[in-house]
C-alpha cells in the first residue's frame, strides 16, 4: 500500500458504541462486511446513478492494523478494515468505518483522484453529508 492512494484514519473523534463480535470469526465477519458494503453501494448508486457501471470494492480484513481502523485503496478498488478494531468496535467499524471508505471509493469513481492528496476534501465531505453520516476524518478506536 502506498500513501497517496490510502486514506488512513488516525485518532480523533469520541465513540462511546461499543459491539463485541469475540464470538464471530474472521470468515464470518468477512461475509457480513461483504453483505453490508452490497447495501451500501446499493444506496450510493441509488444517489448517484453513474455509479452503478462500478463495482462496489473488494473488502480486505487486514489483521495488521493498529492505528487505521481502514483505508481504501481507491484505484485497486479495495477496502481494509482493521481486524483488531472489531473486537471492541464492531458497531462502529459497520456503521462509520466502512461507509466512510466506501465514500473514498465514490468520491474517486465520481470525481477522480483528490486534488493536492485531498482525501478528505469537499467532493468527499459533499457525498457523506448526502448519505447522512458525518464528515469526519478521523477516529478514537482503541484497541
Ligand atoms: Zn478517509
Amino acid at each position: 500500500m502506498t500513501g497517496v492512494q490510502t486514506c488512513a484514519l488516525p485518532i480523533c473523534f469520541p465513540v462511546t458504541i461499543s459491539g463485541t463480535i469475540e464470538h464471530m470469526n474472521r470468515t464470518e465477519l468477512q461475509a457480513k462486511l461483504e453483505a453490508k458494503t452490497a447495501l451500501l453501494w446499493e444506496e450510493f448508486c441509488e444517489m448517484y446513478p453513474t455509479l452503478c457501471k462500478f463495482d462496489a470494492p473488494k473488502i480486505v480484513i487486514n489483521g495488521r492494523f493498529t492505528k487505521t481502523a481502514g483505508c481504501c485503496e481507491v484505484e485497486q478498488n479495495i477496502v481494509h478494515m482493521g481486524y483488531k478494531f472489531f473486537a471492541k468496535h464492531s458497531a462502529v467499524m459497520f456503521a462509520v468505518i466502512l461507509p466512510h471508505e466506501l465514500a473514498h471509493q465514490v468520491d474517486y469513481n465520481l470525481n477522480g483522484l483528490p486534488k493536492n492528496n485531498r482525501w478528505h476534501g469537499s467532493t468527499w465531505r459533499k457525498i457523506m453529508v448526502e448519505f447522512g453520516l458525518e464528515p469526519n476524518p478521523y477516529h478514537s478506536l482503541e484497541i
